[in-house]
């Protein structure tokens, strides 16, 4: 079965929505957030007009900030200072990567934390290794939504995770492991984390023996066609989080954009699958606007 994140998304979009629309009935502004690009790289332009048109479908305030690649390091710490000191901005994001002249470290330490809705910030990486309540990383946030969402339960479960990026699967891992604490919509709390993880990257020995023994797979690599069906066994969840380009003359722009996983040989051993496109990539969208409308919400609490 199929992994609709692109149905999710839009059910998670209009209960957020709705939400925007009864803060305004009540006479508060809607949540504002702000987006700084850095230089035209393709990829990152497509990604932050993806989120402007969330916002603006969910009816928060988005601003762009878009800055060349020449700008310096200290010209973009002044940018994030002045965004923390703002008051009409609840959160923001500053799109990586970065040109190589900055430090994209130094830049997510300048973030305030609480402002930080795309959960890079050390303390709200710190939090949710803690298992504390945390602006948690986009793209696992939005992994384990869809896991709940299809009541897909992790309790209990041996889960691999390919790949240990600081976005995607240190995180992952982080979350999957925990003694949960949070109460997801349509499915309880317990039966999330609480996960067996084994966390694997590009020295890890026998991929493949260590994947026969998953429930669920979870591939962050950047490798296409890394997953095969020999690796997964009958049942098993898989979850892609890649996005690469191929070369695909059949297509008007010359390529098309594939995951980590041979998807065509691969989903029938499957319970579920996730698709690329189509699957993670709107559950990481939606799940920035569910961290806006959290630092939304705690600054009125700060607030009132
Ligand atoms: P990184 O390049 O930061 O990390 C890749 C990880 O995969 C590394 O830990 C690397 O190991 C590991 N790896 C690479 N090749 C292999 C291999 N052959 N066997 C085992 N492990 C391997 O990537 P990201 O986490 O940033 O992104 C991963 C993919 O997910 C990319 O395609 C990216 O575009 C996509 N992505 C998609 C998002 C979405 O919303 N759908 C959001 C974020 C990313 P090592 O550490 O040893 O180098």
């Amino acid at each position: 079965m199929i992994l609709d994140g692109r149905q999710t998304a839009a059910q998670i979009r209009e209960e957020i929505a709705a939400e925007v629309s009864q803060l305004k009935q009540q006479g508060l502004r809607p949540p504002h957030l702000a987006v700084v690009i850095v230089g035209h790289n393709p990829a990152s332009e497509t990604y932050v007009a993806n989120k402007e048109k969330a916002c603006r479908q969910v009816g928060f305030d988005v601003t762009r900030i878009a800055l060349e690649a020449s700008v310096t390091e200290k010209e973009l710490l002044d940018v994030v200072g002045r965004l923390n000191d703002d008051d009409s901005i609840d959160g923001f994001i500053v799109q990586l990567p970065l040109p190589e002249h900055i430090s994209e470290e130094k830049v997510t330490r300048a973030i305030d934390y609480r402002k930080d809705v795309d959960g890079l910030h050390p303390y709200n990486v710190g939090l949710t290794a803690l298992g504390q309540r945390s602006v948690v990383s986009a793209t696992p946030k939005g992994i384990r939504e869809l896991l709940a969402r299809y009541r897909i339960p992790t309790e209990g479960k041996n889960v691999v995770i390919i790949g240990r990026s600081n976005i995607v699967g240190k995180p992952m891992a982080m979350l999957l492991m925990q003694k949960p604490y949070l109460q997801l919509p349509k499915m309880s709390a317990s039966a999330l984390g609480n996960a067996t993880v084994t966390l694997c990257h590009s020295k890890t020995r026998d991929l493949k023996k260590i994947c026969l023994g998953a429930d669920i797979i979870i591939v962050a690599a950047g490798q296409p066609s890394l997953l095969t069906a020999d690796m997964v066994s009958d049942g098993a969840v898989v979850i892609d989080v890649g996005i690469n380009r191929v070369e695909d003359a059949t297509q008007a722009r010359g390529y098309r954009l594939v995951g980590d996983v041979d998807f065509s040989n691969v989903a029938p051993k499957c319970s579920y699958i996730t698709p690329v496109p189509g699957g993670v990539g709107p559950m990481t969208i939606a799940s920035l606007l569910q961290n806006t409308l959290q630092v939304y919400k705690d600054r009125l609490a700060v607030k009132s």
